[in-house]
C-alpha cells in the first residue's frame, strides 16, 4: 500500500462556467476561509448574532476567527487582506529573502461569484479524508492483479473520449498534460447494461429495497458496493462479498 493524497495544496482549481481560476487549491481555499471569517466576525462584534452567541463565546470564536482566516483583529475591523497561505509570487528563500506573496486578492464578490469554494468540501466525506491509501500504482493494480492471475488475453477498453479528457486537463496543465500522456481509456457507466451509472446512492436504505436485496432470492445471493455502507469504493465491495460468503457458508453448515 502507499498513501494517496486526496487532498493537494498545489493542485489547480477552476470553474469554466464562472471563468474563474485556475487558481492553486490553497489560494481558494485561503479566499473563502479568509472572507468567511471576514464576514462573521463582522457580524459577531455588531451584535448581529447576540441572540444565538454569548458573549463569551462571541470572544471565543472571535479569535479563532482570526486563526480560520488568518485575518486582522478588531482594530483592522477583521479584514482579509490576503495571506501567505495563497502562496507565493516569489518563493522565500535564504537569508534576505522573504519571497512575495501572491497578492492582492480578489474582492468578496469575486471570490463568491467564483464559485471554487464548492471544490474544497469533497474530502469533508468520511470516505474521502486523509489519510487515505491505495495499492502501490492505484487502485486498478487490483483488477490487473486479478487479471494476471486468470491468465485473460486481452482486455480491450478504449474510446475518443480520452482525446475530450487530455483536451480538458490541457486547459489547466497545458501542453505537457498531452505530451506526457502514453495511454487511455474511457468508460460510459451509464451506458454499460445492469450498472448504468458510477455508484449507487440510496436516497432510502429503510424503505425495503436495501434489506430485500441484501437477503437471498432461493439460490441467488446479490453483493456488490452498493448493497453495503461504502457505495463507490471497492471496500464496499468487498465487505459485501464478505457478507454473502458468509451466509452461504452459514447455509451450507446448516443443510449439512
Ligand atoms: C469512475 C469510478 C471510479 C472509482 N474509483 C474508485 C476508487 O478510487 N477506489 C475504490 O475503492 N473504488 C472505486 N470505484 C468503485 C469500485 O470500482 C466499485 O466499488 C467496485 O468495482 C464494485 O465491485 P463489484 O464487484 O461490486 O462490482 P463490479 O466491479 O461492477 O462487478 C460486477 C460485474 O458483474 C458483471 N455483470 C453485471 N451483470 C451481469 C450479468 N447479468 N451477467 C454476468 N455478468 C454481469 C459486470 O459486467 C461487472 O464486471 C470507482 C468506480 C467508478 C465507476
Amino acid at each position: 500500500m502507499e498513501p494517496f493524497a486526496n487532498r493537494n495544496a498545489n493542485a489547480p482549481v477552476c470553474n469554466e462556467q464562472t471563468g474563474a481560476g485556475p487558481h492553486q487549491f490553497r489560494t481558494v481555499e485561503a479566499d473563502v476561509h479568509g472572507y468567511i471569517s471576514e464576514l462573521l466576525s463582522k457580524a459577531l462584534d455588531r451584535g448581529s448574532l447576540d441572540q444565538e452567541v454569548s458573549a463569551e463565546d462571541k470572544e471565543r470564536l472571535l479569535e479563532f476567527l482570526t486563526r480560520f482566516g488568518d485575518i486582522g483583529g478588531r482594530a483592522d475591523a477583521f479584514a482579509y487582506t490576503g495571506s501567505s497561505r495563497r502562496g507565493y509570487a516569489v518563493e522565500p528563500g535564504a537569508a534576505d529573502q522573504p519571497g512575495q506573496v501572491l497578492g492582492p486578492p480578489p474582492s468578496l464578490h469575486e471570490v463568491i461569484a467564483g464559485r471554487t469554494g464548492r471544490y474544497l468540501t469533497f474530502e469533508l466525506g468520511y470516505d474521502q479524508a486523509m489519510m487515505m491509501f491505495q495499492p502501490v500504482g492505484g487502485m486498478d493494480a487490483i483488477s490487473t492483479a486479478l487479471h494476471r492471475a486468470i491468465g485473460a488475453d486481452v482486455v480491450a477498453l478504449g474510446a475518443e473520449v480520452a482525446r475530450r479528457a487530455v483536451e480538458q486537463g490541457a486547459k489547466i496543465h497545458g501542453p505537457v498534460y498531452r505530451a506526457e500522456l502514453d495511454d487511455a481509456f474511457s468508460v460510459a457507466w451509464n451506458r454499460t447494461p445492469f450498472i448504468e451509472g458510477g455508484t449507487a446512492i440510496w436516497p432510502d436504505r429503510g424503505s425495503g429495497e436495501y434489506a430485500l436485496l441484501n437477503e437471498p432470492a432461493g439460490r441467488v445471493y446479490f453483493a456488490g458496493d452498493w448493497l453495503s455502507y461504502f457505495t463507490g469504493w471497492q471496500a464496499g465491495a468487498m465487505d459485501s462479498a464478505r457478507y454473502v460468503v458468509q451466509a452461504l457458508h452459514r447455509r451450507v453448515c446448516a443443510e449439512g
